[in-house]
């Protein structure tokens, strides 16, 4: 058995995959680790904390309404994050990098192959936590162990 990369918290048992999350983001589903409130449903499909609350705010809107005491705050909140992301701006670059590197202990040779993705967003303290957990699961979807992932500020001219 291969150890797990250092650094990773992982939800404990055999792998669990939510395939309620986005499938553009996640086309086989996501892998849900360090997630405490991962559920398993009667039919033994797992189910990540994010797709749960999505589903029980879908079902307070169905009840009560977009207005609602219940239901107006996240809704505002939502907008508020979507209004956020549509500031920001995401490339792929159609280049391919390629590397070759020696891991310091075990002295084993890789040679690498990777895509680039140019994200631009604002400086702040939630984007960096954003951008830690997609590192995090990045590492454990593509079994890497490490994902580079480094920031520069852009200016306009
Ligand atoms: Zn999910």
């Amino acid at each position: 058995m291969t150890p797990s990369p250092i650094g990773i918290r992982s939800t404990p048992g055999p792998t669990k995959i939510c395939y309620d999350c986005d499938h553009e983001l996640y086309p086989k589903g996501k892998i849900i680790f360090d997630d405490p409130l991962v559920k398993q449903d009667s039919k033994g499909r797992w189910h990540c904390s994010d797709c749960q609350e999505t589903e029980r705010r879908k079902n307070l809107v169905k009840i009560y309404g977009p207005n609602h005491t219940n239901t107006r705050p996240f809704i505002e909140h939502e907008d508020k994050i979507i209004r956020k992301w549509n500031q920001g701006a995401c490339s792929i670059d159609n280049s391919i990098t390629q590397g070759r590197w020696k891991h310091p202990q075990t002295k084993v040779t890789y040679d690498d192959i990777g895509k680039i993705y140019w994200i631009i967003c604002d400086d702040n303290e939630g984007n960096r936590e954003f951008f830690k957990k997609l590192q995090n699961e990045l590492m454990v979807l593509l079994e890497q162990e490490s994902i580079l992932i480094y920031y520069s500020n852009v200016s306009m001219i």
